[in-house]
């Protein structure tokens, strides 16, 4: 079986190679980012402001898209990105934020461009595909998980969740979980469920180490036994029959049905990404938050740089990401005069991962960007000084306000010294939560979604293949 399978993918490769010469380039363009980081707002402008290009400046200059189209999709089980569905929303008379990312979903948008100058003159127009494919970050955390042992897995989870009120009623039930006894599938379905339970309250709390990913984004797996385990207190080697034994085996399941196949599927075939991150929303919950999404970053980052696991080095075979944009999202809750300090957090919090390899030659860039824009700057004259606010509408109330979101330091290390040392909140200033509904918009013709620098962002990941 192995081998005839071994051969029957050789052949299919070899059939794609065999094509693709003659057939239009395409750009694989992947966008994640933790859950609520900006991934389903940023893909449904992006593409909005591809269509109609009217906001776009930095993107055309050097070359010109001069149409663009959405395509049925190349991957025909792969669920499709509901642009559509999402863009009604932002453009409603009532404008409403879309829903979130919930699994991998794609999405082609085709370019028609014309190559400028004397070359373009005689080249004549070429289609690019641009295949977005929109994955939750957290999946990419799963990696990790190829690296542990169930034991391994269920000591380091339990010793971090050990003092999370989060997890009081998960580790209650654990108390009565003994592993040697004989599986019960009612057992296992408790545990999985108050630990899933306790994994949804963490995210809420603003913690990201929330393995497993699927755990919270369970899509068409849910209720089946790959996701229903948790971890265990473990004494010893678990006795045929066990609950034990059978926690191992779906958590070994788990890593070779649900977390692999991803990476070959979809991961692996990714030319350029976009990673996305809500820095802002982080700050604004505090430092053990900031702290949180430092240690998460560094883990999704892990996944870009595969010759830290053994299985993903050997899956990619020297292909690699070629671009990596890391996009602090969100920054029109900022006035642009502090949009450099967002991006020196955003670069702080990658410095650590970047230090210690250079995603294997990928070009990477840091920038603050909004893929929808909510707000309008405004200042504000408070007891004789101004001050830059950004005012919009806010989503609790539905009154138009304006907002100081308070001052990011110069330095980022403050904030991020701050978060490591564990300080309960933070010492230099108050950051104000704010959510801001969408605007309603007056669209023109020609006219994409309003956004800061996502022109900017798609000339760095894609602007080298459309010239
Ligand atoms: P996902 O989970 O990564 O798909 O996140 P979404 O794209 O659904 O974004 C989560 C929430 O963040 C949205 O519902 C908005 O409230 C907010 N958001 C995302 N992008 C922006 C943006 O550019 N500006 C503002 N003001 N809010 C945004």
């Amino acid at each position: 079986g192995e081998i005839a399978g071994d051969l029957w993918r050789n052949v299919e490769e070899v059939g794609e190679t065999l094509t693709a010469p003659f057939s239009d380039p395409v750009i694989r363009l992947g966008v994640t980012g933790l859950s609520r980081a900006g991934k389903t707002v940023f893909i449904t402008s992006l593409v909005a402001n591809l269509l109609d290009r009217g906001r776009m400046p930095a993107l055309q200059s050097g070359s010109a898209i001069t149409t663009a189209y959405l395509q049925p999709q190349p991957d025909d089980t792969v669920p499709r990105f509901d642009y559509e569905t999402h863009r009604a929303a932002l453009t409603a008379p009532e404008p409403f934020w879309p829903e979130s990312t919930r699994a991998v979903s794609q999405l082609r948008l085709s370019l028609r461009v014309q190559r400028q100058g004397m070359l373009g003159a005689m080249s004549g127009p070429r289609t690019v595909h641009l295949d977005i494919v929109d994955y939750p970050g957290e999946w990419l955390l799963d990696l990790g998980l190829l690296d542990q042992s169930f034991a391994e897995w269920s000591e380091e989870t339990l010793a971090r969740i050990e003092n999370r009120t989060e997890a009081a009623e998960f580790l209650k039930q654990l108390d009565g979980a003994e592993p040697a006894a004989n599986f019960e599938e009612s057992l296992a379905k408790v545990l999985a469920s108050s630990f899933t339970g306790y994994l949804h309250a963490a995210r809420e709390a603003g913690f990201y180490d929330c393995t497993p990913g699927r755990f919270l984004l369970p899509g068409e797996m849910e209720g089946s036994p790959v996701l229903t385990f948790a971890p265990l207190r473990m004494t010893g080697k678990a006795a045929k029959g066990s609950l034990q034994a059978e926690m191992e085996r779906r958590f070994e399941a788990y890593k070779s049905r649900v977390v692999k196949p991803f990476f070959r599927d979809h991961f692996a075939r990714i030319d350029r990404q976009v990673v996305l991150v809500d820095a802002l929303g982080a700050i604004h919950s505090g430092p053990a938050a900031l702290e949180d999404l430092r240690g998460a970053m560094a883990r999704i980052l892990s996944a870009f740089r595969p010759g830290r696991n053994a299985w993903l080095t050997t899956l990619l075979r020297g292909k690699r990401v070629e671009k990596i944009l890391f996009a602090a999202s969100k920054a029109d809750h900022l006035h642009h005069l502090q949009h450099p300090q967002l991006t020196a957090v955003l670069e702080a919090l990658l410095r650590e991962a970047k230090d210690r390899a250079d995603f294997s030659g990928a070009a990477t860039k840091a920038m603050s960007i909004a893929a929808l824009r909510a707000t309008v700057e405004e200042t504000i004259s408070h007891k004789g000084e101004d001050v830059n606010c950004v005012s919009g509408i806010l989503l609790d109330s539905g009154k138009r306000a304006a907002m100081y979101p308070g001052t990011l330091p110069e330095d980022p290390n403050q904030l991020l010294s701050a978060a490591r040392s564990g300080a309960d909140a933070w010492l230099e200033a108050d950051y104000n939560l704010m959510r801001f509904a969408p605007a309603p918009l007056h669209l023109k013709r020609g006219d994409g979604l309003p956004h800061i620098r996502l022109d900017k962002a798609v000339q760095f990941l894609i602007g080298d293949r459309l010239s």
